[in-house]
């Protein structure tokens, strides 16, 4: 059995990669002892993934898969973009709402998406990318107690209601990180059999 080292501390993120490859021993950084904090200087969310992934497989010699997530709102020019996380300055998504909806105050444009870039890096440095979206409208009204983030704010056009106030099973069917974890799949069937 194939292992693949995911890089991240999240129990959900791993269980999510676990239900998607049953066949594949799916390690967490947790798994490896890796407490090292890397540096995300990239420009994009792709860029952050794979500066995440590459540095696990060399330090690990293993397959890893890494990713990076955010929120982009259109009349923003994109922000927050790679600072979804630290909007507000430091990881506090009560500060980060705030700070969203202030600067949307008197915009009426509230287009907006999730985004999800994936990368699985290979020992031999072969990598592949993939990107999904989750769109929506920025709604002033928190509603909902589900999720984390910006989903109270996030209003989805697929289940006409915040992403907060969806289960977790309405949310699987079309977040951006779902959408890109089948794309991967879908990409390692064809090209690795990582089935
Ligand atoms: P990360 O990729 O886990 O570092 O996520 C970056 C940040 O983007 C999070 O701290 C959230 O603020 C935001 N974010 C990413 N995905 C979601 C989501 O599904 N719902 C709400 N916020 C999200």
């Amino acid at each position: 059995m194939k292992t693949v080292v995911i890089a991240t501390n999240n129990k959900g993120k791993l269980q999510e990669f676990k239900s998607l490859f049953p066949n594949v021993n799916i390690k967490g950084l947790a798994d490896l002892g890796f407490t090292d904090t890397i540096i995300e200087d990239g420009n994009t969310f792709k860029e952050n993934a794979l500066i995440k992934a590459r540095k696990i497989a060399k330090a690990y010699n293993s397959i890893v898969i890494a990713d990076d997530s955010g929120l982009e709102v259109k009349a923003l020019n994109g922000e927050p973009g790679i600072k979804s996380a630290r909007y507000a300055s430091e990881h506090n998504d009560a500060l980060n709402n705030e700070q969203l909806i202030k600067n949307l105050n008197g915009i009426t444009d509230r287009r907006a998406r999730f985004v999800c870039a994936l990368c699985i890096y290979f020992p031999n440095d072969d990598y592949r990318l993939v990107e999904e979206y989750c769109y929506g409208l920025i709604v002033d009204e928190a509603k909902g107690s589900n999720g984390f983030g910006y989903d109270p704010h996030f209003y989805s056009l697929d289940l006409h209601k915040t992403l907060a106030e969806a289960s977790m099973n309405e949310k699987n069917k079309i977040s951006h990180r779902a959408k890109a974890l089948r794309k991967l799949k879908e990409l390692l069937n064809e090209d690795f059999s990582l089935k």
